[in-house]
């Protein structure tokens, strides 16, 4: 059973970037929506997958573990958009297909030693755009180097950015600011130019600024249950 609002808030987003990508000139093709289900049940990413959902997106190694292995069964394809720790990077490569925070060389190196699967993990490198560095993400001062080891890094396939607006900054300038450390990352890796960025509040501002990847939560989903 489908819970009632989710198909119609599910259909609403789905308009708004439709709309966006108009104004934007762009095409919806582009454009991959990731609904991110944390802190939700199994069942809601099930009923998302039915309604035709095809990538989801977790921040919590532990949560996302099980239910990545509980889902095995769909053909979802998983994205890890939370801080890793290092200790924990080879365990998120056994199931996540994509990670969007990459952020520094420590992680990149326990991400490579994981056993080599045989198709190599996406990685976007998260930029922090604020002052505090206890966000996730690279100095954009430090971009460069950390991009140039993911792409010498085996194993590793570099998709192109991440990042969160800052809120106290207008997501329009800051998505702008990240789709122009995308064009330096291009310079050097022209395959990488994936920028994502935009979530329930600000994707409409990220498809203007080349947004590829949008992460949705609660415009999706509803209200997330409380953190256990
Ligand atoms: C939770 C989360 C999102 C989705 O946020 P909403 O505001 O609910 O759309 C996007 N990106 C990251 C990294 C998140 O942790």
């Amino acid at each position: 059973m489908i819970e009632a609002g989710l198909a119609e808030r599910l259909a609403s987003v789905r308009g708004g970037i439709a709309d966006a990508a108009r104004s934007a000139g762009r095409d919806t093709g582009g454009i991959t929506t990731i609904v991110v289900t944390k802190f939700h049940p199994v069942s809601l990413i099930q009923e998302l997958a039915a309604l035709g959902v095809q990538d989801v997106g977790e921040n919590r190694h532990q949560e996302a573990r099980v239910k990545a292995a509980e889902l095995a069964a769909l053909p979802l394809t998983w994205h890890f958009v939370g801080q890793v720790q290092s200790k924990k990077a080879r365990q998120v490569r056994a199931y996540a297909d994509v990670i969007h925070s990459v952020d520094r060389s420590a992680l990149v190196r326990a991400l490579a030693s994981a056993p080599s699967p045989a198709a190599p993990i996406g990685c976007f490198v998260q930029v922090n755009l604020t002052d505090d560095a206890g966000r996730g993400g690279v100095a954009p001062t430090a971009l460069t180097p950390l991009v140039m080891e993911v792409l010498a890094t085996p194993g590793l396939r570099l998709l192109g950015l991440m990042a969160v607006a800052p809120q106290d900054v207008e997501p329009r300038r800051a998505f702008a600011w990240v789709r122009e450390l995308g064009e330096g990352v291009q310079q050097l890796a022209p395959q990488a130019g994936a920028l994502s960025m935009g979530m329930s509040a600000d994707y409409a501002e990220a498809i203007a600024e080349g947004a590829t990847h949008l992460r949705i939560g609660t415009a999706i989903t509803g209200k997330r249950p409380a953190k256990q």
